[in-house]
């Protein structure tokens, strides 16, 4: 039941980031455990039996990605947990840093411990400023009570971390950018292979999870992988923090157990569309999944199969409401412009391409659209499809045909008349303070 919270059992207080909070909730209890009475392997076993998947939006089983490091070379390899959260719409991360950040560094302790690793990191947007701080201080409290350093807990486990804060590239979130950057060199995606967990961060092995999907660790291992199955779906085991904003009434921070209603979790938990409009349609996880009409979420259920089947995905979880009587020719300006400015420049396909697509979408907003146009954002969308080093050319592709698919007349109409058909309301780009466009 969203609103609640079912496996996180995180009460949100002015302290519940502190240590003797998570202390008095049992908090490193579960690593102490892990510490004195399991072997590393037992871990990676429970955590694959869970059968959690990422959750940072690609959905891999976090067990597969683990099973892939070789602990037994004698050579360092490293842990990352992935904390820059910049996909638009998307804050579920940010709630853990700033409200739990004690759960992920016990989950990311208990899996340096399965996977043997020595010095793990945080790669922390550079926007994320008080989540930034509660993390290092937490990270204080936690060398300070003895659960980092040279002896973790007397087990005689060694284990450090360090806290590495970005820039403000939206591309150092994709995994082989977050590595170079923390390398101290231009944050780059690289082609694969080879896979990061076999040559990642200095050359060595690395495993890359999202902060969401590290925490999950902590909560697998107090409650059992047998117990973790029962929450959820077969295929999609446990929750997922949904970060819902735009046009809703009761923005914020959901637990959702996966194959819950998505129309009940809208219209019913989050209080339906603002000012009691019609649900026009809904960005589901994150502005690289298509858009989903109101008609698409009719009978879904919130999980990774159904959300396929309905032509989306859950993605990251950053889901955006949108009213009726918003343009979505502007919406899509808005989306454009993002990417343009995010891209790194390395693959022609996405530098040229999101360059041409920012300026057709722009002339057309400004009333200068051409009758070929629509089908020239299709064109250079497929155009990018499978040809780029990591996924952002083909993101801003999907999220273009999606919208382009289901709003077609908006475009058609915005080019004949110079205008939107929604008489000049700019009701989600205003909302991210963009000027309008008469
Ligand atoms: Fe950079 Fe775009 Fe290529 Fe990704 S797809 S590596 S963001 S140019």
């Amino acid at each position: 039941m969203p609103g609640q919270q079912l496996i996180m059992d995180f009460p949100v207080t002015a302290t519940s980031h502190l240590l003797p909070d998570y202390l008095a909730r049992g908090g490193y209890q579960t690593l102490r455990r892990a510490l004195t009475e399991l072997k590393p392997e037992d871990v990676t076993k429970e955590v694959t039996a869970a059968g959690v998947l990422g959750h940072g939006g690609a959905a891999f089983p976090v067990g597969r990605k683990w099973a892939v490091v070789k602990l037994d070379d004698g050579q360092p390899h490293y842990l990352c947990a992935n904390a820059d959260e910049g996909e638009p719409g998307t804050f579920k991360d940010r709630w853990i840093l700033e409200h739990a950040p004690h759960l992920l560094l016990e989950s990311m302790l208990i899996t340096c411990y399965a996977l043997q690793v020595r010095n793990c990191f945080v790669y922390i947007r550079g926007e994320f400023d008080q989540p930034y701080r509660r993390l290092q201080a937490a990270v204080e409290e936690a060398y300070g009570a003895g659960y980092f350093g040279e002896n973790v807990l007397g087990s005689g486990f060694a284990c450090d971390i360090v806290v590495y804060r970005g820039a403000g590239s939206y591309v150092c979130g994709e995994a082989s950018a977050l590595i170079t950057s923390i390398e101290g060199k231009k944050g780059y995606p690289r082609n694969r292979p080879p896979r990061l967990t076999v040559r990642g961060l200095y050359q060595r092995p690395t495993v890359i999870n999202n902060v969401e999907t590290l925490s999950n660790v902590a909560i697998i291992m107090r409650m059992g992988a047998e117990a973790f199955r029962k929450v959820g779906t077969a295929k999609s085991p446990g929750t997922q923090l949904v970060s819902i904003s735009g046009h809703v009434n009761k923005p914020g921070v959901y637990e959702v157990e996966y194959g819950y209603p998505l129309e009940k979790f809208i219209y019913e938990d989050c209080g339906g569309v603002l000012g009691g409009k019609g649900l026009k349609c809904i960005i589901p996880g994150g502005i690289s999944t298509k858009v989903m009409t109101a008609k698409d979420i009719e009978g879904v259920n919130y999980d990774h199969k159904a959300m396929e089947a309905a032509g989306s995905q859950v993605g990251s979880g950053g889901m955006v409401v949108i009213a009726e009587g918003t343009c979505m020719v502007r919406l899509l300006h808005v989306m454009l412009r993002f990417y343009h400015h995010e891209s790194c420049g390395q693959c022609t396909p996405c530098r040229e391409g999101m360059g041409w697509m920012h300026r057709i979408i722009e002339r057309i907003v400004k009333g200068d659209g051409r009758p070929g146009d629509i089908d020239a954002l299709v064109r250079i969308s497929n155009a990018n499809d499978g040809t780029t080093i990591c996924g952002m050319g083909d993101a801003a592709g999907y999220a273009t045909v999606g919208i382009i698919a289901k709003y077609r007349d908006e475009f058609e109409y915005y080019i004949a008349n110079k205008r939107s058909k929604f008489d000049g309301r700019l009701e989600v780009a205003e909302a991210a303070g963009e000027p309008a466009h008469a």
